[in-house]
């Protein structure tokens, strides 16, 4: 099985599972979400994440859609679980030095591990432990893991193999279509016991053996997973204040992978000079870039017909590209979807000195829902939940 059979890389094919999977999300979703009974069986889950985590339909588009459906308290564990990723988001993005603590710890340490044997036997799914290889060449072929595996398997990997929780996180980041900054490092980092301090994730044969339906029991995991320890987390940052772009500002529409639904974050009269439509997360192989790859191009051809100007895609955003296709344009603002912390933020900032220096200007704008909702992710998901259902009755 490969990634482009169980995920198109269009928008319309987000959508159209949307509809498929929301009569599923109340009460059925609730009872069988834990179930992991295999890659041909996955009518529990949704399967929206490599979707909602490119935007290719929105966090909002999809708990309007199962609202529609099923009363909140029917389907309250399905819309808790997508605002688990707008909780992760908002937490990493008063904290970014927790990104950047993982991105360094990580080049540290896989230059320790250039040629393990340890390393390679986990990715490549042959270390003789009963699901673990599994879920690892699931990954590989598939670009999809369920979430209880990916917590069995991150549990393994870190206190049964003994291997850094960084590389795990890389492994994850490079396979998973969804893979995401904010929710795949600090899913990681909740598992290690760094996440809420001192409270790990242990996977057992028997917790296996039941959410798998008896497919597998592995032997000898440990029995003990003794929390990781690191320097203190770091207080919560403000968030950067929400900008606008003025209503008869020109500019260029820049569109990234963090988010290819521009037609909900600008206004619907809006016109541009014209768009670039970027085609690489920064992070993936082969799979994961012909999927994300082919996203954008599904996106540039939205971009015209939605905008109204000409639209390309682009393989990198260095501030050369930018500043390039800005002049093209004949404008002096290239205005974007915000770019929350991760690979294209860090290759922006980088960018951001020389377009300055040429006089352009990059405005970010946040996405309402993000605006509204990330404020509440100061702590942890318990207090971040109870503000959900106020928020969602808010007009925004
Ligand atoms: C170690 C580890 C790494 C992970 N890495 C990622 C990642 O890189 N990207 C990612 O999107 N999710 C990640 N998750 C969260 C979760 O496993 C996936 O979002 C979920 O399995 C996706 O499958 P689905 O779309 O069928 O989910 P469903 O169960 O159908 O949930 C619907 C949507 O809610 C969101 N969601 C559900 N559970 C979570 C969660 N625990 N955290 C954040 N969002 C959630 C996703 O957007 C998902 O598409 C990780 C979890 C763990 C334990």
């Amino acid at each position: 099985m490969h990634s482009p059979v169980l995920f198109i890389p269009t928008r319309a094919a987000g959508l159209t599972r949307l509809h498929t999977f929301v009569p599923r999300a109340g009460a059925e979703y609730m009872q069988n979400r834990n179930a992991d009974l295999g890659p041909d069986a996955r009518t529990n889950v949704s399967l929206l994440a490599p979707y909602l985590r490119h935007r290719l339909i929105t966090e909002r588009e999809v708990v309007s859609a199962v609202l529609a459906r099923h009363s909140f308290s029917e389907a309250e564990k399905f819309v808790q679980e997508v605002l688990w990723r707008t909780y992760w988001k908002g937490w990493l993005e008063m904290r970014p030095a927790i990104w950047d603590r993982y991105l360094a710890e990580r080049d540290t340490v896989r230059a320790g591990f250039r040629g393990a044997t340890a390393l390679a036997r986990a990715e490549n799914g042959t270390t003789g432990i009963e699901g673990f290889d599994d879920w690892a060449r699931e990954l590989v072929e598939t670009g999809y893991l369920h979430n209880h595996a990916r917590m069995w398997f991150a549990s393994i990997w870190i206190f049964t193999l003994r291997l850094p929780w960084t590389l795990g996180a890389d492994f994850f980041l490079r396979h998973l279509l969804d893979g995401d900054p904010a929710s795949n490092t600090l899913s990681w980092r909740w598992v290690a016991g760094l996440q809420t301090v001192g409270k790990t994730y242990l996977a057992t044969a028997d917790n296996i053996a039941r959410y798998t339906g008896g497919r597998f029991a592995p032997n000898g995991l440990a029995a003990t997973a003794a929390p990781l320890t690191e320097a203190p987390i770091p207080a919560a940052m403000p968030l950067p204040a929400p900008i606008a772009l003025g209503p008869d500002a020109r500019a260029l529409l820049l569109v990234t992978p963090e988010d290819f639904h521009p037609e909900t974050v600008f206004a619907p009269d809006r016109r541009f000079a014209g768009a670039i439509v970027l085609a690489d997360r920064g992070s993936g192989e082969e799979p994961v870039r012909a999927f994300v790859a082919a996203a954008a191009q599904d996106c540039a051809t939205r971009m015209e017909a939605h905008f109204g100007c000409p639209a390309r895609v682009i393989a990198a955003i260095d501030a050369e590209t930018l500043a390039a296709a800005a002049r093209d344009c004949h404008v002096a603002t290239i205005a974007t979807a915000y770019t929350p912390v991760g690979n294209i933020a860090d290759s922006l900032r980088a960018a951001a000195p020389t377009l300055r220096s040429a006089g352009i200007d990059l405005v970010q704008v946040h996405r309402p829902w993000d605006a509204r909702f990330w404020p509440n992710a100061k702590k942890g998901f318990f207090a971040f939940k109870e503000h959900i259902p106020r928020v969602l009755g808010e007009r925004f």
